[in-house]
């Protein structure tokens, strides 16, 4: 070819020259041309020719010749700025070319290598020899071979080298050349290492699936799965360990169209282990190449725990965590949502109070109170069942709201949770007859938010208890609350005072053995012109929070004083008049005093007058010590009224001065109503009797209650049994006639 082109070139040449010699000879020697032969110009063309051509020829070698220099030159800077060594043998002519990059990646000297064609091998990190013989094989057959090995540097650095040979073989089938391009992978091999350990090491599951099969996963990824080896788990499918949902789900975002290089996506769901239990896992997926292929990557960790405290805290956020109801703020949530999503109907919200719970507490300690507390808890939702929502509030109270209700409804509900309480808690050994008192309020009468509602419920459930505990009450306007209500009753109430239309009626107490009267108490009534007759539980508590019990304790007191002083100057003298006095009226300052002036006035004795506190005085024992000390100075009696239904122990009050203890009729009405009855009663007898307190049970109304009380060593009672109370008319002609059987 390329003399075929030279030829022609020459050739070219040549016609070019013999026109150019013909033409010139014309020209210049017009007559010489015509004497001098033909054959004479052919030969100068060719000469000249010839001689141009070799010009030519040469200048195109010297061209040629330095821009092979050139080339070569740069391809050797290429090569030596490179981390790349070139080893090239020539086996037929023995001749060995290796360039100086050789240099940069062993360390030695260009010239070591040729010396010494070994160097090579010698330098080879001792673990990785066997590549050698490998290699050998290979080559020796033919095939190109791409090794990896590590060297030692003569500084005693390690450096990886990629190797890739390529024999080359002649017709014959003799191995004439061979070559070796040679890397430092060192970099490579480090961070690959490196990422490896990551990710073998890693906490975290990492795995790769591709085409639904495991191709990889680490330590942590088949530990979570149960497996015990990565052998057990790489090839299955990953539906045996999560639902085809999730792995189509997967599958799905992570490869749609529409995605974004590279982008992750979240996911949290079960993986169920080899052993069957589901455990809970969050996972980010993406798409990778995985050996030359799109595969899903995920990463993720166990979050069962996680799941578990969220769950729990979840729990106890809203959720009573002894009975298992929804707490205060579930039931809040739940009441605002009735309320705002069904503002046209009606609601009832029935605050619930145990009776007695506290005694329980106290006498069998807290555990057994929250195991009744728990049985409690049960037999509420058994009542309500899916017609409201039971909740605790805490201690001993519960709220049930009712929704879509009328008062009808509501009242069944409420039977039904009195009749769920008619048999005792199984504790242990011990049986329990808990009751509750039960305060209704309505949605919308009652109120038209939460809180009143709550409000209210609670107040009714105090009247509940006032009325004899055990029973449920709806809210009145006289149960308190509507603060113009209250107004109303205040300014009824003085006015009341004035026109006497509050007066006193007297319950006798007897000494149960010989059933001689020792006591009278003083119970207010208010008979209304308008309303009628309005009992105590539902004007005393108003009374109290406006202060007015103040001055209308006082008259209390006074009418009292004198009605006994009176008896006693008709010859009634030997018993006390008791008087209930509201803990009200002890922050009265002048009370003590209003005590010693009037009893002077009246000219009574003190110990003529017994006063009836309740439980709650105790709650600020210090400064109720003060005062029942000061009291017990003047000589006047002290009397615990409703004892047991408040926060009093029994311990604590034979540090007071008091000299009587009234057993709630609660308690006593446990006498005939239960088969184990009377238990509580006759554990208050025998340590009251213990502390050396008169002890006086209230509200008797059978013989039998009468007979048990006896056999108990109660010595006082007081109740329907013997007398209702009595108006001061009725009550003396009552002393009387009293008076007549026990002098017959
Ligand atoms: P309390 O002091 O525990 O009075 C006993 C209540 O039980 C009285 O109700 C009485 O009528 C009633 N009762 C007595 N025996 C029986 C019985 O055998 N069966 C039944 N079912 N009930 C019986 P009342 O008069 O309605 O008084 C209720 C409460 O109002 C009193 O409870 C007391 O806490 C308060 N209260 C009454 N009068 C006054 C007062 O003058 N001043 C103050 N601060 N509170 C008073
Ligand atoms: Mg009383
Ligand atoms: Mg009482």
């Amino acid at each position: 070819m390329i003399i075929k082109r030279n030829l022609n070139r020459f050739l070219l040449i040549l016609i070019f020259c013999l026109l150019i010699s013909l033409e010139a000879a014309d020209l210049l020697l017009p007559n010489l041309f015509h004497s001098i032969k033909i054959t004479s110009y052919v030969t100068i063309a060719i000469y000249t020719a010839a001689i141009w051509f070799l010009f030519l020829l040469t200048k195109e070698f010297y061209q040629k010749t330095k821009e092979l220099q050139k080339s070569q030159q740069r391809m050797k800077n290429i090569f030596d700025t490179l981390d790349v060594a070139i080893w090239s043998h020539d086996l037929k002519n023995d001749t060995l070319l290796i360039t100086p990059g050789i240099e940069k990646l062993y360390g030695y000297k260009l010239e070591n290598f040729y010396e010494n064609n070994n160097l090579w091998k010698e330098v080879i990190y001792p673990e990785d020899l066997y590549v050698l013989e490998e290699r050998e094989q290979k080559i020796a057959i033919g095939e190109n071979v791409t090794s990896q090995y590590r060297i030692i540097r003569p500084d005693g650095e390690v450096r990886w080298i990629q190797d890739s040979g390529i024999p080359t073989f002649d017709s014959k089938g003799d191995f004439v050349d061979f070559s070796s391009v040679l890397f430092d992978i060192t970099d490579r091999k480090e961070s690959e290492g490196l990422y490896q350990s990551l990710v073998e090491m890693s906490p975290d599951i990492i795995a790769v699936v591709y085409d639904g099969k495991i191709e990889y996963i680490n330590e942590a990824g088949f530990k979570l799965i149960g497996a015990e080896s990565q052998e057990q788990v790489i090839g299955q499918s990953a539906k045996n360990f999560v639902s085809s949902q999730i792995t189509d789900l997967i599958k799905t975002k992570v490869f749609s169209t529409a995605k974004v290089e590279n982008e992750r996506y979240n996911f949290e769901f079960q993986v169920r282990r080899i052993d069957g239990v589901n455990i809970d896992v969050e996972m980010a997926a993406r798409s990778i190449l995985y050996e030359g292929r799109f595969a899903v990557q995920v990463v993720g960790r166990d979050i069962t725990q996680r799941k578990k405290s969220e769950q729990t805290i979840k729990f106890m956020a809203y959720y009573d965590t002894l009975t298992g109801l929804p707490n205060r703020n579930q039931f809040k949530n739940h009441l605002n949502d009735v309320l705002r999503q069904q503002e046209n109907k009606m609601h009832a919200v029935l605050f619930l109070d145990l009776d007695r719970f506290k005694i329980i507490n106290d006498t069998k300690g807290h555990s057994v109170g929250d195991h009744v507390l728990q049985r409690v808890a049960g037999r509420l939702q058994e009542a309500v069942q899916n017609e409201g929502l039971v909740s605790r509030q805490g201690g001993d109270e519960f709220i049930i709201v009712l929704e879509d209700v009328n008062k009808d409804t509501t009242s069944r509900v409420a039977n039904r949770i009195l009749n769920e309480f008619s048999y005792p808690i199984e504790v242990g050994n011990d049986e329990f007859y808990v009751t509750p008192s039960i305060g209704v309020s309505l949605y919308p009468s009652d109120g038209g938010d939460e809180e009143t509602l709550i409000k209210n419920a609670d107040t009714a459930m105090y009247q509940a208890k006032e009325r004899g505990k055990n029973n449920y009450q709806f809210y009145s306007i006289f149960s308190g609350g509507i603060s113009t209500w209250k107004m109303k009753l205040e300014n009824w109430l003085r006015r009341a005072m004035e026109q006497n239309q509050i007066m006193l009626y007297y319950q006798p107490q007897f000494d149960l053995v010989t059933g001689k009267i020792v006591g009278v108490e003083a119970l207010i009534r208010w008979n209304h012109p308008e309303y009628g007759y309005i009992a105590p539980s539902e004007f005393i508590p108003l009374a109290e929070e406006t202060g007015l019990i103040v001055p209308l304790g006082k008259w209390i007191l006074r009418e009292a004083c004198e009605r006994r002083k009176a008896w006693k100057d008709a010859g009634f003298s030997d018993f006390p008049i008791a008087v209930n006095v509201s803990v009200r009226q002890f922050q009265d300052e002048q009370f003590i005093q209003y005590i010693a002036d009037m009893l002077k006035e009246v000219e009574l004795e003190s110990n003529d007058l017994e006063l009836e506190i309740t439980e709650s005085l105790m709650q600020n024992l210090e400064n109720s010590t003060i005062i029942l000390n000061q009291l017990k100075s003047l000589g006047v009696l002290l009397s615990v009224d409703d004892f047991g239904t408040g926060y009093s122990s029994l311990s604590y009050l034979k540090h007071l001065p008091i000299d009587k203890i009234k057993i709630d009729k609660s308690f006593v009405d446990d006498i005939i109503n239960h088969s184990n009855q009377g238990m509580m009663v006759k554990t208050i007898i025998d340590m009251g009797v213990n502390l050396k307190f008169t002890v006086i049970a209230e509200g008797i109304e059978t013989e039998e209650q009468v007979k048990f009380l006896t056999r108990n060593a109660c010595q006082i009672g007081q109740g329907y049994y013997y007398s209702k109370p009595l108006s001061a008319e009725k009550m003396e002609k009552f002393l009387l006639k009293e008076k007549g059987k026990t002098q017959l």
